[in-house]
């Protein structure tokens, strides 16, 4: 369970992420109280604080301060992947997570794509959610081993490849691209299912890699060598 915090559009000038930060904080508060009043009933429910502060790195530190003081069963970084760009993303998230209880998850919130993950990964995150690998397959747009894939496109038309060679799961071991393709065209919600299938499997599968990478110390080699392949692409869409 979250707390509720406020969301700032970047960018946002210094007044409105002061003001805001000082309203999630307040906020942060009163979930707390609740929870705390409501244990009994919600039994053992985790709540996560979220701290804010935009791209001011001053405030972030202020605000992570203000919401860990309450004391959470976990935090998150909010208020990122809201429209600014990767760079900034990278650089807040690089310079904050380090500064999280580290005995606590550390959760950020709407990330991303495989690139994003990886980035967060590195810098200490150990939780994301994001709608990008469910609605993209929706849209015909997958993510292999090689980039992202737009099935919709004439290319793929007689192409009897697997989507991705690479991948285990069963959309790629039994059907061709040309048969996605022609779903996906068509309208067929087999083609929707078939690609969630995949987008998901492939980002458990990337998480899993990453998981054992970070136990077995090698997660920078494993980080290369994905982004390697990753951006060898495709069809650049
Ligand atoms: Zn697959």
């Amino acid at each position: 369970m979250m707390c509720f915090d406020e969301c700032l559009e970047l960018p946002a000038s210094r007044i409105e992420v002061e003001h805001s930060i000082a309203l999630t904080a307040r906020w942060a508060k009163r979930c707390k109280e609740a929870q705390v009043k409501t244990n009994g009933i919600s039994g053992e429910q985790a709540l996560f604080g979220i701290f804010q502060g935009g791209g001011e790195l001053d405030l972030r530190e202020q605000s992570l301060e203000q919401i860990v003081e309450i004391d959470f069963d976990g935090y998150a970084i909010g208020g990122l992947s809201v429209g600014e760009s990767k760079e900034e993303m990278y650089r807040v998230a690089h310079h904050i997570t380090p500064k999280m209880p580290a005995e606590k998850p550390r959760y950020l919130m709407g990330v991303g794509d495989p690139e994003d993950l990886l980035e967060g990964i590195e810098a200490g995150i150990d939780m994301f959610d994001c709608v990008l690998p469910t609605r993209n397959a929706r849209n015909g747009s997958l993510f292999t081993s090689r980039g992202k894939i737009s099935i919709k496109q004439n290319q793929y038309k007689e192409d009897p490849e697997p989507l991705d060679p690479d991948c285990a799961c069963s959309t790629c071991q039994n059907y061709s691209r040309a048969y996605l393709r022609h779903l996906f065209k068509s309208n067929e919600i087999l083609g929707v299912r078939l690609n969630t299938y995949h987008n998901l499997f492939f980002y458990l599968t990337l998480i899993k890699g990453a998981r054992a990478a970070v136990k077995d110390q090698h997660f920078p080699e494993f980080k290369k060598d994905f982004l390697e392949k990753y951006r060898s692409g495709l069809d650049g869409d």
